[in-house]
């Protein structure tokens, strides 16, 4: 019989798990705080637990863990990237970035990623599997040991597509939101997306407070759908039709994320035509210098030509950033490291 991971559990299922057991709904309370706050793996070191119970939960269950497979230091900036090893072999990437306001981590939602975008390395072997709920959640777990710190942001913007992994997306937030593990704020967690219409109304549906980010990256459906292959699907209108939706629901500022490619998207009259699309809608933009990948020829904008970019959207009244570049020293563009690492091992 194949066990099953505890760590993927949300309170209520816990709940389930345990009154399948005969006991009481109140140690499934301690369960969740013992897996998800104090980080402990292994059934039978639960103390808190009768033996009985901890050893007829060993016979079908167990709480899985990653392993820290390898970590790159960045020394201009103290941002570390962690390279994980799933339980079955494979590699996954997550960041942990200091701010001045404490530590933030970008974790993955997927094993690759099938959406194709034109300058990512981790679509490139294509999707590979979707992460457990357990699986995302232990991304902030492990950092957080590993580096001795807490963690108060959190970001889904490394590999995979979240909304392409709903149900274990959603379910990793009712578990990192939980009081009795880490508590952490709806506000504090952005998702960020390359805009699927009717998964977007669902999230707004669940009016979970978080912060959705689209991956816009061009002002035109023909440019997008090179940029973006999922664009071949999706309008840039059938998505801003859902934010839309996503505002009225939550009353959060929708932010949009606009990767510069030189030559490709970065002219002014691009900068013109994309802040007419986002005319009155509660939103933020920001602009992120491309990393380079070797699979492909595309380059960053110079930062000369991002500055312009981003004074053509001020003057248009549209709110907008330049992201600054963290961990330039560690490879930190999305799934280079997994990629390298393999090709090296
Ligand atoms: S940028 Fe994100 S959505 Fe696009 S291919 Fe990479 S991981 Fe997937």
């Amino acid at each position: 019989m194949q066990k099953i991971n505890l760590k993927s559990n949300t309170l209520e299922e816990l709940e389930s798990v345990i009154i399948s057991f005969g006991e009481k709904k109140y140690r499934a309370v301690q369960l969740f705080h013992v897996i998800h706050k104090q980080n402990i793996d292994t059934i039978k070191d639960i103390a808190v637990l009768p033996k009985i119970l901890r050893n007829e939960l060993a016979q079908k269950y167990f709480i899985g863990s990653l392993r820290v497979e390898k970590r790159f230091d960045s020394q201009l900036d103290g941002t570390k990237k962690y390279l994980f090893r799933l339980h079955d072999d494979h590699l996954i990437e997550s960041v942990l970035m200091k701010y001045k306001h404490g530590y933030s981590a970008c974790l993955s939602t997927q094993v690759g990623c099938r959406m194709g975008c034109l300058f990512c390395a981790s679509t490139k072997g294509g999707l590979v599997r979707d992460l457990t709920a357990g699986e995302i959640a232990d991304q902030v777990y492990q950092m957080q040991k590993d580096s001795s710190v807490r963690i108060s942001n959190i970001v889904l913007m490394g590999s995979g597509e979240p909304l392409e992994n709903y149900e274990n997306v959603i379910k990793f937030l009712s578990i990192i939101h939980n009081e009795h593990g880490q508590n952490m704020g709806y506000r504090h967690i952005t998702l960020s997306t390359v805009g699927i219409p009717d998964k977007i109304r669902q999230l707004a549906d669940e009016a979970l407070q978080i912060t959705l980010s689209i991956s816009l990256h061009a002002p035109d459906d023909e440019l997008r759908k090179q940029i973006v292959p999922v664009a071949r699907k999706y309008s840039i209108q059938s998505i801003l039709d859902a934010c839309k939706y996503y505002l009225e629901k939550t009353h959060r500022r929708i932010t949009f994320e606009y990767a510069l490619i030189q030559n490709l998207n970065d002219a002014e009259e691009q900068a013109r035509q994309f802040a007419g699309l986002l005319k009155g809608l509660l939103c933020h933009v920001n602009l992120i210098p491309m990393n380079s990948i070797k699979e492909s020829n595309l380059r960053p904008t110079s930062q000369k030509q991002v500055q312009k970019f981003h004074d053509v959207l001020e003057s248009k009244g549209i709110n907008v950033t330049i992201r600054r570049e963290l961990g330039g020293d560690i490879n930190a563009a999305c799934g280079q490291l997994r990629r390298d690492y393999y090709k090296d091992s």
